[in-house]
C-alpha cells in the first residue's frame, strides 16, 4: 500500500470554508483550486495529495479506497450510510439543518404524504420513524419547486437561514438532523496508515479546537 495520503474534498460552498482549516492543520494546496480545472493537487507536504470531487462522491472515493480521507457533509455521510467509514472528527464548518418543509399555512397532518427530496434514503428512514407513510420522489435540484407545481406535498432539503424555503412560499416544519462537515476516513488507511493519518487527525483537531477558541472569545 503507498504511503501517499489522498484528501478528497467536496466542492462548492463546504471547500471554501475547508481550505482555511487546512491551511490552520499546516496543509496548502499547490496551486490555487479554484482557478484550476484539474482535480488532483499537490500540496506543500510531499505525501498528501487533495482531489476535489462532488460532495455526494466523497463517501464512495472513501469507502472504496480511492482516497483515504475525504471531508463531506453529514447529510451526504446519512444519505451514503456511515457503517464503512469511520468518521474520527466533527470539522463543525458548514453548519446547517435537515428538514422537512412545506407551503406556508398548509398543514402536514396528513398521514399519506409525497415527498420530493435529493435525500431519499434520510427521508424514508425519518417518516417511517414517525410512523408516516411517506411515497419519496428523488429529485437532484430546485426541490423548493415540487410543491409549487403539486409534485410533492413536503421536501426534505438542507435549511440555512431559511430564506429559499420564504422565497418559495415555504416554511420548514420538522427537524431531521443538525448538520455540519465531517472528517471520515478509509478503514483500511486508519490501520495501515496510522503513522501518517493519525497525526493528520491531530492536526485537524488542533485547528478546529482553535477556531472554537477564537469564536468563544470574539
Ligand atoms: P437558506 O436559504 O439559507 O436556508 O439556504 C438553503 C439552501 O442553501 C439549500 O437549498 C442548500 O442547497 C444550500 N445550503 C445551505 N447551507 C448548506 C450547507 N452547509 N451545505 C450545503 N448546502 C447548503
Amino acid at each position: 500500500m503507498s504511503k501517499q495520503l489522498i484528501l478528497a474534498l467536496s466542492k462548492g460552498r463546504i471547500l471554501e470554508e475547508t481550505l482555511p482549516l487546512l491551511a490552520d492543520a499546516g496543509i496548502t494546496p499547490a496551486e490555487d483550486l479554484g482557478k484550476s480545472r484539474k482535480l488532483l493537487f499537490d500540496t506543500n507536504l510531499a505525501h498528501v495529495k487533495l482531489v476535489v470531487i462532488r460532495a455526494t462522491d466523497v463517501p464512495t472515493y472513501v469507502q472504496l479506497g480511492a482516497a483515504d480521507m475525504g471531508i463531506a457533509g453529514k447529510d451526504v455521510l446519512l444519505e451514503h450510510g456511515t457503517d464503512s467509514l469511520y468518521e474520527p472528527l466533527d470539522l463543525g464548518i458548514a453548519r446547517c439543518r435537515l428538514m422537512t418543509a412545506g407551503s406556508q399555512g398548509e398543514c402536514s397532518g396528513r398521514a399519506r404524504r409525497r415527498v420530493a427530496t435529493k435525500f431519499v434514503n434520510v427521508a424514508r428512514r425519518y417518516y417511517a420513524s414517525q410512523g408516516i407513510q411517506a411515497e419519496v420522489i428523488k429529485l437532484y435540484g430546485a426541490m423548493e419547486l415540487a410543491p409549487i407545481m403539486n409534485l410533492a406535498d413536503e421536501i426534505v432539503d438542507i435549511v440555512d437561514t431559511g430564506n429559499t424555503l420564504r422565497a418559495n412560499g415555504m416554511e420548514p416544519r420538522e427537524l431531521i438532523e443538525h448538520i455540519s462537515t465531517r472528517l471520515v476516513v478509509n478503514k483500511a488507511s486508519m490501520t495501515m496508515k496510522h503513522d501518517r493519518v493519525k497525526p493528520l487527525i491531530a492536526a485537524l483537531e488542533a485547528a478546529v479546537d482553535k477556531r472554537a477558541v477564537n469564536e468563544a472569545g470574539a
